[in-house]
């Protein structure tokens, strides 16, 4: 069977580049040099790995500003069939809640898809909710944190889930969303030819009059969540006593002084 995979993707600020807005209590995403979530490449690596096996094509999906078409087209150049944007002013300001009503309606519109792939998290928000908001909008079935991914037979595919204690294997029913660990596979780098034809593929911006959005449920508006505050944790530098002399003086030191703060 041929296989309509639909990857999100989310470009995240280079770490040491990231700026609140102090009112707003955002990340200020305007101009910030920006690299694709790296969990978001196992993503396309597994969809270029069943496109090469079944077949089919891979569209790329990604909510952000202009500037996050940077990340698409190095989604392209791995590979990929072809890329949408979702940008309007409208749906800035969203929590996972809005992102994942956003991507869901823009799936919805796609039609006929088998299979939504997301990373397991992105590395800046790091909620690792989107992919399971979309499932539940989509009423399809989600399977997290795969580190092992086979099938499709008969529209029926298995997966290993890597939780902290315990793996899980599950088989499910396409239509599903699907979040990737790292563990599943090594993104391929894009070839030089890849990259040349990326850029003459068009990426497509759709904004909500594009999609069938409730206009109360995207952007700021649908989104309850509040950030009450943003800080940097403070830095506190501890006590450290050096102790002087041969191995064993130092030690009988250590000792004494453990004793002396009841840790022993
Ligand atoms: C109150 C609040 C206000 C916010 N305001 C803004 C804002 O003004 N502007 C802004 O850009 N962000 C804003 N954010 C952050 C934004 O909501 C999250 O970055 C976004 O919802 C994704 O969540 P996450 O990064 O935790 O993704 P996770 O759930 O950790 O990501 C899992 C996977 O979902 C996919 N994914 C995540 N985000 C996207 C996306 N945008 N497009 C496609 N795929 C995606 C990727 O595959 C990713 O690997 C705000 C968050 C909060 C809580």
């Amino acid at each position: 069977m041929s296989l309509k995979i639909v990857v999100c993707v989310k470009q995240v600020p280079v770490s040491n580049n990231l700026k609140i807005d102090p009112n707003t209590k955002n990340l200020i995403r305007s101009g910030e040099i920006g690299v694709m979530n790296p969990y978001d490449k196992n993503a396309i690596e597994e969809a270029l790995r069943l496109k090469d096996e079944w077949g089919g094509e891979i569209t790329l999906l990604s909510m952000g500003p202009s500037n996050f078409e940077m990340t698409l087209r190095e989604g392209l150049a791995m590979g990929c069939d072809e890329a949408i944007l979702l940008s309007s002013r409208k749906f800035g300001g969203a929590d996972t809640l809005a992102t994942g009503y956003v991507l869901s309606q823009a799936i919805k519109q796609l039609g006929d898809v088998d299979l939504v792939l997301f990373g397991r998290q992105s590395v800046d928000a790091d909620t690792s909710q989107v992919g399971p908001i979309v499932s539940e909008f989509l009423d399809w079935p989600q399977i997290t944190f795969v580190s092992e991914l086979d099938g499709p037979i008969n529209q029926m595919m298995t997966a290993t889930r890597l939780l902290e204690n315990m793996q899980q294997k599950i088989e499910f029913q396409l239509p599903a969303v699907v979040t990737i660990r790292k563990e599943l596979n090594e993104p391929r780098y894009p070839t030089p030819r890849n990259i040349q034809q990326s850029y003459r593929k068009t990426i497509r911006v759709w904004d909500e009059t594009s999609l069938s959005v409730d206009e109360e449920r995207i952007g700021l508006k649908g989104s309850p969540t509040v950030v009450r505050d943003v800080w940097a944790p403070e830095k506190v530098a501890k006590e450290t006593i050096a102790l002087k002399g041969s191995p064993d003086e130092a030690v009988r030191e250590l000792l004494i002084q453990l004793k002396a703060s009841n840790l022993l």
